[in-house]
């Protein structure tokens, strides 16, 4: 049963602005045994791999969603509304099937859900939602970065580890 919705670029595919991905073994292995499903929102959204990179300027992903912010691009191309309609297909797709949780690439104007870049193309960062996390969020979706998901994994596989070798011990 898919329990999970991840960034694809996360399990390998190569949709990045830059045309890579940013495999993560784990996730891809959840997708490979039938656990999870994978959307990356700015191509559902119609923007092509690869792409200029875009930050969002003035304010956060929620901030885009009520039209008080908008994505631009390097080329100060305006390309708020593939990110809007993206992140409405990843949520239908996350209704769809009743994932219980979406692991979302940290920090991208799409998909981070703790710390966003801050529109200054400079690196920095704020605190803040991707476009596609916010609405995830705003209808009743947790929301994980990568790697929380993968420390809670890690943390989880040494309890039952160690709940194992207590019972070989007994
Ligand atoms: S972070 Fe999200 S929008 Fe960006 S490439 Fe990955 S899946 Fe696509």
């Amino acid at each position: 049963m898919v329990k999970y919705l991840i960034s694809a670029c996360l399990v390998g595919e190569q949709v990045r602005y830059d045309g890579r991905d940013c495999l993560e073994a784990k996730l891809h292995a959840l997708i490979q045994n039938g656990q999870a499903i994978c959307v990356c929102p700015e191509m559902a959204g119609g923007l092509a791999t690869p792409r200029l990179p875009a930050e969002i300027m003035g304010g956060d992903g929620a901030d885009v969603l009520a039209g008080r912010a908008k994505v631009i691009d390097t080329a100060s191309i305006d390309v708020t509304e593939a990110f809007i309609n993206g992140a409405h297909i990843a949520l239908k797709l996350a209704q769809r099937h009743h994932v219980s949780h979406v692991i979302l690439k940290a920090n991208s104007p799409s998909c981070g859900s703790q710390l966003i870049y801050d529109g200054s193309f400079s690196g920095q960062k704020i605190v803040g939602n991707g476009v596609t996390a916010a609405l995830l969020k705003q209808h009743g979706f947790h929301v994980w970065t990568e790697q929380v998901f993968l420390d809670q994994l890690k943390l989880l596989e040494f309890f039952q580890k160690s709940k194992n070798d207590h019972r070989t011990k007994i």
